[in-house]
């Protein structure tokens, strides 16, 4: 299950929303297990593509820079689909590097608006798991039934 504070979430929905039709990525990183220190480090995407992102490697660069730094750990890779659902596509499955971390995908399709699921990938294998967003005390889940990857083209 992963759950997110109110402004990681608005902070992730604003970077999918201002940028679209544009894919978006960037990070979550926090110090461990204290949610309160989650920060949201967007990536310039210099793709510049509706459906492939590449974070910039400056940015990369400082954000690994950074983590080191103040003892930060990688919670969260996140991107966007601008013209498809939420779901890992087979080049997803295939960059996903970071068997530790959340890979989070919000939709900006009109189909799917701001559906909003996470994934656990290891060795190509894909496990959808809970999102949960805190508001103060209570967890409101936002993600939706489970269900496979529909038919669509590639993203
Ligand atoms: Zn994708």
């Amino acid at each position: 299950m992963l759950t997110l504070t109110r402004n990681v979430y608005d902070e992730i929905v604003d970077h999918a929303l201002r940028d679209h039709p544009i894919e978006v990525c960037g990070v979550v990183l926090r110090r461990p297990h204290e949610d309160h220190t989650a920060r949201v480090v967007r990536f310039r995407n210099t793709a510049q593509s509706p459906v492939f992102h590449e974070a910039d490697s400056r940015d990369l660069y400082k954000v690994y820079r950074d983590m080191a730094e103040r003892q930060e750990e990688l919670h969260i890779v996140y991107h966007s689909h601008t013209a498809s659902e939420a779901y890992p596509s087979a080049i997803d499955v295939e960059l996903a590097q970071e068997p530790s971390a959340h890979n989070l995908i919000i939709s900006t399709a009109p189909r799917t608006f701001l559906e909003l699921r996470s994934f656990l990938i290891t060795d190509g294998v894909v496990a959808e798991e809970d999102v949960h967003i805190m508001e103060g005390r209570r967890a409101a889940r936002v993600s939706p039934p489970k269900r496979g990857p529909a038919a669509g083209g590639p993203s």
